[in-house]
């Protein structure tokens, strides 16, 4: 396998290509260190990775590299880079969701054209469906996101499945569900909640904290993203996730016990576009791409708080 992972800078691309270079793979990877968060912290994701003989990273644009050069005897695709973040999409910074959410995934996918690939999978997300969605929420559901983080997503989902169809481009989308564990993004709730409970500092809470979220360890987002890249069917949607329904409010008690103190609660009003739960109905998953979560929510918070500790010393 010649797997290109793009986004492999940040926190999921950063430990997918981990494990397929530790399966043998030739792995290149692209990130353009985009400044949603500090260069520092995606360099130390791919510190290890640089040092791996079947692993190169290009420091480029997928606006605007030479991507026939990059895509020569590539076999799969894994196409993770995107600007992240649900709540920073609103406004102006809308471009920027454009630019490297739709705009990089049509660039991709049209250099893809004419070319023997094995598989392209594409990490989308929960946040293309909407809070009218019935819970647990099939891949059939209606999709109707509720933040223009999600609109974009679900863009460069349509226009995989246009390629797939036009093209036959053998593409597998994956909808992810809150992916969470050792480098997680710092903008994302358990690192920020894990960060301000070491620092004494009160959580935030926006709402009552009874929203539901379907937590995934990124080691199970990964095995699920390394079987799309096997035997995902192409032209199907997969949602990935963790396997549990927690309220927030669940979660700080768990941050607390970890912690080893009873956390504070900051207290503010639900944020827009923030939904009000998820919760994954992976039955399609398990059946095609024989996945299961692995990991619970104790384990991989305990997982995520020693890797910040760790950062820390
Ligand atoms: P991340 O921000 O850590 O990683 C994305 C990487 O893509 C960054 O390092 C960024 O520099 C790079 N990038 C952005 N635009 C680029 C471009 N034009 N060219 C080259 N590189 C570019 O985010 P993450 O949390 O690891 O998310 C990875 C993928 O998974 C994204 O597509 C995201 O939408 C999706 N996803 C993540 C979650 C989650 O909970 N983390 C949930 C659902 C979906």
């Amino acid at each position: 396998m010649k797997a290109l992972v793009t986004g492999a800078a940040g926190f999921i691309g950063s430990t997918l290509a981990e494990r397929l270079v530790g399966q043998g793979a030739d792995v290149v990877g692209i990130d353009c260190f985009t400044d949603y968060y500090p260069r520092p912290l995606k360099e130390r994701n791919v510190a290890g990775l640089r040092q791996a003989a079947n692993f190169r990273l290009v420091d480029g644009d997928l606006l605007d590299v030479d991507l026939d050069a990059l895509l020569d005897g590539v076999t799969h695709i894994f196409h993770l880079a995107a600007q992240a973040g649900v709540r920073k999409s609103w406004g102006r910074d809308f471009d920027v969701y454009v630019s490297n959410n739709i705009a990089a995934t049509q660039r991709l996918l049209e250099a893809c054209t004419g070319r023997r690939l094995d598989r392209v999978v594409y990490a989308s997300t929960s946040s293309v469906y909407g809070d009218e969605t019935v819970i647990p929420m099939r891949e059939d559901a209606r999709l109707q996101p509720l933040s223009p983080y999600g609109v974009s997503k679900l863009a460069a989902e349509h226009l995989g499945h246009l390629y797939h169809v036009n093209h036959g481009l053998p593409l597998v989308a994956l909808r992810y569900f809150t992916v969470y564990g050792p480098r997680q993004r710092p903008d994302m709730g358990f690192h920020r909640f894990l960060s301000s409970a070491m620092d004494g500092r009160p959580l935030t809470r926006y709402g009552d904290g009874e929203q539901t979220r379907d937590f995934t360890f990124v080691a199970d987002a990964v095995s699920a993203t390394v079987a799309a890249g096997a035997r995902g069917v192409p032209g199907r949607v997969y949602n990935i996730g963790g396997g549990s329904r927690v309220t927030v409010n669940h979660v700080f008690e768990i941050i607390g016990r970890l912690t080893g103190t009873p956390v504070q609660i900051e207290q503010l009003p639900p944020q827009k576009g923030d939904m009000r739960d998820t919760y994954a109905d992976t039955t399609r998953a398990a059946a095609d791409l024989g996945f299961a979560a692995s990991v619970t929510l104790e384990q991989g918070l305990a997982e995520e708080y020693a890797w910040l500790k760790s950062e820390r010393a």
